[in-house]
């Protein structure tokens, strides 16, 4: 099976050679049966460094330095490559800010005094510098055979026409949009026309209920609403509109909002226009009303402190936030971290399966690689369907050569087997990535080896919603990788690892991780509530970004990101990080996905309740939860071996394909009436069979 198959490949000595994280006993008992090729830590190829845009740590850390002692000359000079229709004052620093909540309100402002606008750095300037008809978008829809080729030039064009139509609906700058609207080519471009008319997008994921966007349209009272009349995803039909209409009703009984204008995509795809319910005059058809508008638009010039968008977070760990990010460091943060921690070259095919309706969507699938002028993927479906070999025939299909997902993506196709993912030739990918949540070693390994042929680096992307774009992250021709490991923080950013009394430590060690000062992509506010934002990310630690999850460094300086602060347990003393126990509970070759949570134990003071999903076909039994607890036993001791094996048919997830936690611990506690903000969960149905199993196991 694949773990083996990866297991193999694992030399003693390497093993050895690599310190922390460390690879389970148990794997390196396998490895020594089977002395092969795999080194680690895992090195970029001599090819792939010979091409690098940074191919040395020590090029790097020149860099590095650079932006920590001269950030207005290292960020005005990758500002500089963007058109500014006027300059940033240049006679003040480039960032103002305060961090420390006792010194006054908390700020951060970059480049501030300059104009410019981020979808004319994306579309016109590339389309003004004669590259128009280069490939923007491809766009792969849910059946296979339907898809797309959009130029920049088109791409402008539409996008023009959109804001012309904003403009004629009454959009104006500082407006908020809503958009509802699933992974078409007509999503990242209402994204690109509410920025040229300086309308503050909020994209909500399509596939949220009617309740959740409700809360949504409601706490930014967006007016306008730009949605779809439906999208079929695998095998199921989501009648989007019909869920606006919902949506719509309960924002006139909870809220009393009515916005006043629907613009509604007719995708007859999945849903033809007569199945469609009307308000005349509210709603609209997007391809009568936008089809006559002039393809050209003037640009709204935003200071670089305008805001661009709101955008809720996941969910994970309580009621989603509204996040604000502004125009001008947003822009230059995401471009510049495109760049390098994807090593862009052009002509590269850059995908990215996140769904725009997140962060990642927002800074891999729009605005990094458009203002890069680089060519993205993007697919309307799911990775099985019509079978699970679909992300893989995609890749084979448009030459994909550097490839984004999340490590929930990759461990279920991890467990459906190999022979989905050989069928098709890999052979164009250069880089593989990952992002979201810590991705256990054995799911590394195979992404790898199995999916990277051992050729690819993988980037393992350590960022949030708040921070707009990656923040720790390897540069793929730099360093060697650990399974497992962010690594190395991005240009400009300054990690510090508090202990628990908040005491900064140095060197190898283990603690709270905090970021000291702004990079130009953090978060400004929470929309309509400066007061959440301070509390929840300046107050704990009075003078830094708090982030929110727990981390190690390691000898090399390579941070492990080690799970939510919540996620810590303490059991009889010892300090145990979630992320470790579910990273073995993972390594049996018949669980698919863990998952673990901390239960008050009278004795231990902590103890550990771990949710198990088996691989299928396989039935659960008193042996095999042994086995499963023993690799917890090998892998970090006894301490930490749960007390409770829960067989679960699934893990409750965000939609955005988070374990929620919080959840859990509420199931492991019995407390089921408690089980919080679910306005972002994915599938309501796991958490009533998990609630049901619990019942029955009392
Ligand atoms: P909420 O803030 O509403 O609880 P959330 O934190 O899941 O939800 P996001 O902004 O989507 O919302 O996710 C950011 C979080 O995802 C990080 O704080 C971290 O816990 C986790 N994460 C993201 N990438 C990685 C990674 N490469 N390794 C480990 N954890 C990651
Ligand atoms: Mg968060």
């Amino acid at each position: 099976t694949t773990l083996r198959h990866v297991k193999k490949s694992v030399t003693a000595m390497d093993v050895k050679m690599w310190q922390q994280p460390a690879l389970g006993k148990r794997e390196e008992a396998a490895a020594q049966d089977n002395p092969e090729d795999l080194k680690l830590p895992v090195s970029p190829s001599r090819e792939f460094v010979s091409r690098a845009l940074v191919s040395s740590r020590k090029q790097y850390e020149k860099m590095y330095k650079q932006s920590m002692n001269d950030p207005a000359r290292f960020w005005g000079s990758f500002a500089n490559d963007f058109h500014w229709e006027r300059k940033w004052d240049t006679t003040k620093p480039i960032c103002r800010y305060n961090f420390d909540l006792q010194k006054g309100p908390v700020f951060v402002e970059w480049f501030k005094g300059g104009y410019t606008n981020i979808c004319y750095n994306a579309l016109d300037k590339h389309v003004l510098e004669g590259r128009g008809n280069s490939t923007a978008l491809l766009w792969e829809g849910n059946d296979v055979g339907s898809q797309k080729r959009i130029t920049y030039s088109d791409m402008l064009k539409q996008t023009c026409q959109l804001a012309n139509y904003l403009r004629q609906r009454g959009v104006k700058k500082g407006d908020r949009v809503c958009i509802y609207m699933p992974m078409v080519p007509e999503l990242p471009i209402a994204m690109l026309a509410c920025a040229r008319i300086g309308a503050i997008h909020s994209v909500v994921f399509a596939g949220y209920s009617a309740e959740s966007l409700a809360g949504r349209i409601l706490d930014c009272q967006s007016e306008v609403i730009l949605s779809c009349s439906g999208v079929q995803r695998g095998n199921k039909i989501l009648p989007l509109k019909k869920i606006v209409d919902d949506a719509l009703q309960l924002c006139i009984h909870q809220g009393n909002f009515r916005p006043g204008t629907c613009l509604i995509l007719d995708n007859n795809r999945a849903l033809p226009r007569n199945k469609v319910s009307w308000v005349p005059g509210r709603d609209l058809w997007w391809q009568d009303e936008v089809k006559s508008c002039n393809t050209e638009a003037f640009v709204e010039w935003m200071e670089a402190e305008d805001p661009l968008f709101l955008l809720y977070t996941s969910g994970s760990t309580g009621k989603p936030k509204g996040v604000l990010h502004t125009v001008g460091g947003y822009m230059v943060y995401a471009a510049v971290t495109f760049k390098f921690v994807f090593d862009y070259h052009p002509g590269d095919i850059f995908w990215c399966t996140a769904d725009c309706g997140w962060i990642t969507g927002h800074t891999y699938v729009a605005y990094g690689p458009l203002l890069n002028g680089a060519t993205v993927v993007i697919f309307e479906g799911v990775p099985t369907y019509p079978d699970p070999s679909r992300w893989w025939q995609i890749i084979e299909k448009y030459g994909v050569t550097t490839f984004y997902t999340a490590p929930t993506g990759i461990r279920s196709l991890e467990a459906l087997g190999d022979q989905y993912v050989t069928k098709h030739s890999r052979s164009s990918l250069r880089l593989l990535g990952t992002v979201g949540e810590a991705i256990n070693v054995k799911a590394w390994l195979w992404y790898h080896r199995v999916v990277g042929e051992g050729r690819c680096p993988i980037v393992d992307t350590w960022w949030q919603t708040e921070t707009g774009a990656t923040m720790i992250s390897p540069l793929p021709g730099a360093w060697p990788l650990k399974p497992g490991s962010a690594t190395l923080p991005f240009f400009g950013v300054q990690p510090v690892i508090l202990d628990q009394q908040g005491k900064e430590q140095d060197g190898p060690c283990e603690g709270y991780l905090c970021i000291k000062k702004p990079w130009p992509g953090i978060a400004r506010s929470l929309y309509g509530d400066h007061k959440r934002f301070e509390e929840t990310y300046f107050r704990t630690w009075l003078g830094m970004y708090v982030t929110g999850d727990g981390c190690r460094r390691d000898p090399d300086g390579y941070i492990t990101l080690t799970g939510r602060i919540d996620d810590v347990v303490n059991v009889s003393g010892h300090r145990i990080s979630i992320g470790e126990v579910e990273s073995a509970l993972n390594s049996h070759p018949q669980c698919a996905e863990a998952s673990a949570v901390a239960v008050d134990h009278d004795v231990k003071g902590q103890g550990l309740y771990a949710f198990v999903v088996l691989v299928d076909g396989v039935t659960p039994s008193d042996a095999l939860k042994k086995e499963i607890m023993d690799c917890v036993r090998r892998e970090i001791g006894s301490f930490a071996v749960p007390e409770v094996i829960h067989w679960a048919p699934g893990l409750p997830k965000t939609r955005s394909g988070k374990i929620m936690r919080r959840i859990l611990r509420k199931i492991a506690a019995n407390q089921f009436d408690e089980l919080g903000d679910t306005s972002s969960l994915a599938d309501p149905a796991v958490v009533e069979q998990l609630v049901d199993s619990k019942r029955s196991m009392r």
